[in-house]
């Protein structure tokens, strides 16, 4: 039997939080797969890295020298005996890298991104088993990049799903209690070098192993006490969602519901794996339950905002139907510039996308785009999407604001919605 923990970044931002995942993980009395997340918000930070050392300053080393400082404050705080942790684990690996951003770019902005930024998980689950072990657990770490193979599409890297089986059943052997520890969100191409799933991965790479080993359960373990029907953030008094089908749970997360990472669910679905997501601040709480269920409960409305979204519309610029003449061109950039697509919506003359921050990859799209259609885009909206609305939940959620785009469907309404 084999169960799969994650636990990421909001769990793991001090010392205290480590000591928390301990005491969870020591209880459980089977074979275990604890997958980690980098520590806090050190993913955003490489991120700034990575931008920086594509600039003539040197601001990548101040930024880079604040995450080394970050790490060994925790390291410091948590570890027995931390100097023999720091001067031979730690220290090195930070250097290494600082070496290898001295010299000039040596690739592509994604590919660079992923050398780089995946070394938030290496550290993190360094310190982490480090400390498992020198307080008495028997855990064993894996480089998770050596068995989790993907494409070279990086940022976004594409899992050799056959690969990966073969090695990760080898790597992860699970006959009685054994205890493993390795890396979510990162894996590694044929090719020897880093990837990575995709922002927030973590919790993918947790299916991932758990549909490879047919794990029994998945827990998440989260800073909220499940699935809410709204991200407590933004509303003060959410209510938990006690059980929900897979189905539901893959609508909330590709509308934006962060707490759980959109590509998580399919690989549990197609193995029936239950997926728990709980509150690392109440482990005995019950969380949520996200299964398979003979019939979908009777929901109650669920809110969900993604904000930083762009509205890009694009017009032929003679009037000419969109749709007869530019869909497959349109579609084939949207793919070729790899942009995430929340919503779309068309007229007789005009097609409107709903599309996630606006980054590199939307610049390029609109600037390609722009060679053969109008293309117009407005940064300030965000998209609302309640499933199971009622008129009253509507009436909640968008008095007062400037509608742009109105969608409905029997159970969901998205409203892409100006904010500035
Ligand atoms: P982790 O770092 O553990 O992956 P995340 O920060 O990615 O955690 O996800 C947890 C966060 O998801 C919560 O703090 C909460 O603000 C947010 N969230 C968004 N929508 C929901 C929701 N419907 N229910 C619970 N949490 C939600
Ligand atoms: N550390 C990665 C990120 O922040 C992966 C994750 O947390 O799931 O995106
Ligand atoms: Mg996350």
């Amino acid at each position: 039997m084999v169960e799969v923990y994650k636990f990421g970044g909001s769990s793991l931002k001090n010392a205290e939080g480590i000591r928390n995942l301990r005491q969870i993980v020591a209880d459980v009395d089977q074979c275990l797969v604890l997958v980690v997340s980098a520590l806090g918000k050190t993913t955003n930070a490489l991120e700034e890295v990575v931008q920086a050392s594509f600039e003539p300053t040197n601001t990548w080393r101040q930024k880079l020298d604040s995450i080394q400082e970050f790490h060994e404050i925790i390291a410091s705080d948590l570890l027995p005996e931390p100097d023999v942790f720091l001067d031979t684990i730690l220290r090195p690996s930070f250097d290494a890298l600082a070496r290898k951003l001295e010299d000039p770019p040596a690739g592509s902005f994604d590919f660079v991104y992923d050398q780089v930024v995946s070394m938030g998980e290496i550290w993190s689950t360094l310190l982490i088993h480090h400390y498992l072990v020198a307080t008495g657990l028997d855990f064993r770490f894996i480089d998770i990049r050596e068995y989790l193979i993907t494409d070279s599409n990086y940022r976004e890297g594409r899992v050799a799903w056959d690969q990966s089986g073969f090695l990760i059943r080898k790597g992860f052997a699970c006959t009685g209690k054994e205890k493993y520890i390795t890396q979510g969100f990162i894996a590694g191409a044929e090719n020897g070098y880093a990837t990575t799933l995709g922002r927030e991965g973590s919790d993918y790479t947790a299916a991932i192993l758990a549909y490879i080993l047919n794990a029994q359960q998945v827990t998440i373990w989260k800073d909220v006490p499940g699935v809410m029907n709204a991200d407590p953030e933004d509303y003060p008094h959410p209510k938990k969602l006690v059980e929900i089908p897979y189905q539901e749970a893959i609508e909330l997360a590709f509308f934006g519901a962060k707490v759980i990472h959109p590509k998580t669910i399919k690989p549990l679905y197609n193995k029936k794996i239950p997926l728990w997501v709980k509150s690392y601040k109440d482990a005995s709480g019950e969380g949520t339950l996200i299964h398979e269920m003979e019939q979908a409960p009777k929901l109650i409305p669920v809110f969900v905002r993604k904000r930083n979204q762009v509205l890009i519309s694009i017009l032929p610029r003679d009037l000419s139907f969109v749709i007869d003449e530019g869909l497959g061109r349109i579609f084939n950039q949207i793919d070729t510039h790899k942009v995430k697509v929340n919503l779309i919506q068309n007229s007789a003359v005009s097609i409107s996308l709903c599309v996630d921050r606006f980054d590199e990859r939307v610049e390029r799209l609109i600037s390609e785009l722009s060679m053969d259609f109008k293309v117009l885009h407005n940064t300030n909206v965000e998209l609302i999407t309640i499933r199971h609305y009622t008129d009253e939940s509507i009436r909640e959620m968008i008095s007062g604001k400037t509608i742009l785009i109105e969608q409905k469907t029997r159970s969901t309404v998205n409203y892409v919605i100006k904010t500035g």
